[in-house]
């Protein structure tokens, strides 16, 4: 999702933390991003745009711009969501244990914005055998070209 023109938060240079209310990202961001950022969704397995995505290029924060993954560390994963074993950055994402659900799990949230992303588990390739469990809807892709 490519908003940038009607979202004045989105910047993909600045790094510096946003304190945006949910009633104004609801004024801005499109439905299934706000959905899935604001509200902890997750879109249909094997539906999202990124999840066979093997292009060359940089995946940012669809809310607010903050540069997340690059390609090299996306993989082929089976689970259908965009799947990446490390970020751009040690301090791209947070992390917060969550009990939703019945299931104990991790969800990483964007460290500009708070944005919820996905969820990361211990089950991805080497060298950090992480897998960060994406969706594709809170995903900017840029390719290189
Ligand atoms: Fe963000």
């Amino acid at each position: 999702m490519n908003n940038q023109t009607q979202n004045p938060y989105y910047n993909r240079t600045d790094t510096t933390t946003l304190h945006v209310s949910d009633a104004e990202w609801k004024k801005i961001l499109p439905p299934e991003v706000y959905q899935i950022a604001r509200e902890k969704g997750t879109e249909w397995a094997f539906t999202g745009k990124y999840y066979k995505t093997d292009e060359r290029g940089d995946y940012y924060c669809a809310v607010c711009g903050n540069h997340l993954f690059r390609s090299d560390a996306k993989f082929a994963s089976s689970c259908g969501w965009p799947s990446f074993f490390e970020t751009v950055r040690p301090n791209s994402a947070t992390y917060i244990s969550d009990h939703s659900h019945g299931m104990s799990r991790i969800e990483v949230k964007c460290s500009r914005c708070g944005s919820h992303l996905g969820h990361i588990f211990d089950d991805g390739p080497a060298p950090t055998h992480k897998r960060f469990c994406m969706n594709s809807a809170v995903l900017d892709f840029v390719p290189i070209k």
